[in-house]
């Protein structure tokens, strides 16, 4: 387990399954704990025990196994509420305070926002504290969700909004994906400077089993294929290197495609 130290709360990482992240939000001036799709519950309950603390809350960003499966025991061990997005209540096991995908809402002392962004699931959303983003499975370390329900104009759309967030902004998603993204990030951006830092860095991170995660809206913005098409360099470099004349949103679709059979 990592922690990382916001103003007002904590984030303890949890990695679970092959890849997958469970991160546990703790207020500082509350009770409160907001435990994010937690895959598991016994992981969950056991660094909860060490902690002393308990799952007050839990936040789903979509409804995906992997995100939702632990609510279950947690809601019997600990009668934690479950806030997700009310579009997708269906499909949420447990859930207790549906809220509206673009809404502000606080819990504890936390002040929390979740926005819209469907592409990887239809009801997906993401819930943004202060400067941590918890995206789910729509922004990746170097990389964006799959569409399985979506379109890739949802995509682009939600992808563009994540971007909006301040530069500082902590990106915790729910995968360690980074270092597979990242080489297809390379094949696609060769002439990238930065891309080419961050590979060397997480690298060495994965090396040392540490997680890449959180990287930051500034190094996404910066390192990430699935966001360089806003910018107009990019576009023209990527263009000009494979022989199209596609605009940002167009970029955006060419790369996913790409990538589902890279
Ligand atoms: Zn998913
Ligand atoms: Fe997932």
């Amino acid at each position: 387990m990592w922690t990382y130290q916001h103003q007002h709360f904590l984030v303890h990482q949890l990695p679970v399954l092959n890849d997958n992240y469970i991160y546990i939000i703790q207020d500082r001036h509350s009770p409160v704990v907001c435990v994010v799709d937690p895959a598991l519950a016994s992981p969950v309950i056991e660094v909860c025990a060490q902690l002393n603390i308990k799952p007050t809350h839990i936040l789903n960003t979509h409804h995906h196994w992997d995100h939702t499966d632990g609510n279950k025991e947690l809601v019997q061990t600990y009668q934690s509420k479950v806030v997700a997005n009310l579009a997708d209540a269906s499909r949420i096991p447990h859930i207790s305070q549906a809220i509206a995908a673009d809404s502000q809402f606080q819990i504890g002392s936390l002040n929390i926002r979740s926005m819209d962004v469907p592409g990887h699931t239809l009801g997906h959303i993401a819930f943004v504290i202060d400067d941590a983003l918890f995206c789910g499975d729509t922004l990746f370390g170097g990389g964006c969700g799959r569409l399985f329900e979506g379109s890739f104009a949802q995509m682009w759309q939600s992808l563009q909004k994540l971007a909006l967030l301040d530069d500082n902004t902590k990106v915790y998603c729910a995968h360690e994906y980074t270092l597979p993204n990242l080489r297809f990030a390379r094949d696609v951006d060769a002439g990238n400077k930065k891309l080419k830092q961050r590979i060397k860095d997480d690298t060495q991170t994965r090396m040392k089993q540490q997680p890449t995660i959180p990287s930051s809206i500034g190094l996404e913005k910066a390192t990430n294929p699935f966001l360089r098409p806003l910018n107009a360099a990019f576009i023209q470099a990527y263009n000009l290197e494979n022989k199209i004349n596609l605009n940002a949103p167009e970029v955006f679709t060419h790369l996913r495609e790409r990538k589902n059979t890279w």
